[in-house]
């Protein structure tokens, strides 16, 4: 008998034994990285030294001497060096091929002034085929050095443009995308002369004796698109489609070296959802992509049934929302207000988007469950948006919806408790505000610019969620400018744009990554460095808790992790 127990004892402890080996294999690690000041933003364990990862996800947080354990013979080890290393740059609203494009395009984002986008044109010209159209984008006429010579409202003419490429269309969008230039050549292929009216929501700008500056702001661009697309569709459909992949990848790439593992697109069409789904479905893509798709609400319905996109491609894409532009940008007057401009007291700004169409697409969308995210900039198209939301919402004020509105940039003080009434996400970008710094109190006066500009810290006292992103194109990726801006509002030349309204690093550090998860229902797959997450990390040269203010906008990208693989390192 004690035999046959000693026996029965001994086989059950060889059981133990071998299950208890394969749970410590499992338990191996592919990629640790040690000796890092980890932050966490996981409030129950802010701070680590740290991180084990097993495939692409995060198998364990903790201190140097308990991250032993997970390490085998094929365990790639990283010594930090004490650097920071925090969750991978999640960027909450940007335009991924606009990005793409800009990296293949004239870049205009850093020309000093019209002179320098003249001499480029110039050389691009040179180097075209008679017709071919030259593309730029990124200038900004605020932020020339100095006004052209002969301008209309700071806008040069487009003669000289004229005289430098004479057989070829040119256009120039605007940094903010919501206005282009375009030279003679483009004008007459659009068939725009001065009787051309205006259409609604747009101005082809004409200087007092009724002349044509060369700037179409708003909905005028739709004048021209035709023409580009028709140029543009007597390419091949694969060599477009090349064209875009290409822009992807150098999207990308620009993106990983700047710490950015997650991309919150703000608007492709299913023709550029369709293309994502095969890169992302083939394994090419790098990042993790998060897409709103910008259709009318025809389109949105013909083609309901791609919704959702979830996950696909091991996690790097999701396809689950609707993005709508009410109205345009400040910068360009098209920013909708509820009293006229103050620098030009003739007009509101431009409501770009039918609002009936608008109110369908928000029936369509929390119908279907989709996110549905308005870009409102101007007080009236943010209080327009809030109603429209809250016409919906109140079938079902519990239901989780997070709908969002893109910038909330100039509201109404009234406004901000009715985000929190509505649950609605205040999707901002830090880096818009000691950008567009300089011309806001031009265009808005000081009261509106007091109580209504960029209201961080107002919408987070209310308890609405605040996220974080660049507009890129509109601004560069770089998220270290972007969080400067979040935490100091200042501008280049030292003056601060009311300061009350900072975040602190805490906030930012945070609306740059769980609350850009949050914003996309993603919070439970990462914007935080915690076990079951995806390993996407940053490693950094600066502490961002920490650092001296003046250094966070010289950090650099020491390592970009994806998916607990090493997508780019730094010098
Ligand atoms: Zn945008």
């Amino acid at each position: 008998m004690m035999n046959l127990s000693l026996r029965v004892f001994r086989l059950l402890s060889f059981i133990v034994t071998v299950l208890l080996s394969a749970a410590a294999f499992s338990q191996t690690a592919t990629l640790v990285i040690n000796n890092a000041t980890v932050y966490t933003v996981n409030r129950n364990q802010p701070g680590a030294e740290a991180v084990a990862m097993q495939g692409e996800k995060i198998l364990f947080v903790g201190s140097n001497a308990d991250v032993k354990k997970y390490i085998g013979s094929g365990t790639e080890v990283i010594d930090a060096k004490g650097k920071f290393l925090m969750p991978g740059i999640i960027e909450g609203h940007g335009h991924i091929h606009g990005m793409g494009a800009s990296l293949i395009n004239l870049n205009l984002m850093k020309v000093k002034n019209w002179e320098e986008i003249v001499a480029l044109v110039a050389d691009a010209a040179k180097k075209a085929k008679p017709g071919d159209w030259i593309v730029g984008r990124g200038w900004h006429q605020e932020k020339w050095d100095h006004a052209p010579a002969k301008n209309y409202l700071g806008y040069p003419y487009h003669e000289e443009l004229d005289a430098v490429s004479p057989n070829n269309p040119v256009i120039l969008t605007h940094a903010s995308g919501h206005s282009m230039y375009v030279n003679a050549m483009a004008l007459q292929q659009a068939g725009i002369t001065e009787k051309t009216a205006n259409p609604a929501g747009g101005d082809i700008v004409k200087d007092k004796n009724g002349k044509i500056v060369g700037v179409l702001e708003e909905r005028a661009q739709s004048l021209m698109y035709p023409q580009y697309m028709a140029w543009m569709q007597k390419r091949p459909l694969e060599d477009r489609k090349a064209d875009w992949r290409k822009s992807i990848k150098l999207a990308e790439a620009e993106c990983l070296k700047n710490g950015v593992t997650s991309f919150v697109d703000a608007g492709s069409s299913f023709q550029e959802v369709a293309w994502m789904r095969e890169m992302a479905n083939e394994g090419k893509m790098d990042m993790r992509h998060w897409v709103m798709v910008r259709e009318g609400i025809k389109n949105l319905t013909a083609n309901a049934g791609v919704f959702p996109i979830m996950n696909e491609g091991n996690g790097h894409l999701t396809v689950n929302a609707v993005k709508v532009s009410l109205d345009g940008a400040l910068g360009s007057y098209g920013a909708w207000l509820l009293q006229p401009y103050s620098d030009r007291p003739d007009t509101y700004g431009q409501n770009t988007f039918s609002m009936d169409e608008l109110r369908e697409i928000a029936r369509f969308c929390w119908d279907k469950n989709l996110q549905l995210c308005v870009h409102a900039i101007g007080d009236r198209a943010n209080r327009e948006t809030v109603n429209i939301f809250s016409e919906q919402i109140t079938k079902n004020k519990a239901k989780d919806h997070r709908w969002r509105i893109e910038h909330a940039q100039h509201v109404n003080p009234a406004e901000i408790p009715r985000f929190k009434e509505w649950n609605i996400i205040a999707s901002m970008q830090g880096i818009h505000c000691t950008s567009d710094a300089p011309f806001v109190t031009k265009r808005l006066g000081e009261e509106r610019a007091a109580t209504g500009a960029y209201m961080w810290r107002a919408f987070m006292d209310a308890g609405v969620l605040v996220n974080n992103g660049t507009d890129v194109p509109v601004e560069n990726i770089d998220p270290f400018a972007n969080i400067y801006a979040s935490v100091t509002r200042k501008l280049k030349d030292g003056t601060t744009f009311y300061p009350a309204q900072k975040m602190t690093r805490e906030e930012a550090l945070y609306s740059y990554t769980l609350a850009n998860a949050i914003a996309i229902f993603q919070e439970k797959q990462k914007g935080s460095i915690e076990t079951g997450k995806y390993g996407d990390l940053v490693l950094l040269s600066n502490n961002l808790a920490t650092c001296p203010e003046e250094e966070i906008k010289n950090t650099k990208v020491v390592m970009t992790i994806v998916g607990g693989k090493v997508k780019f390192k730094g010098q």
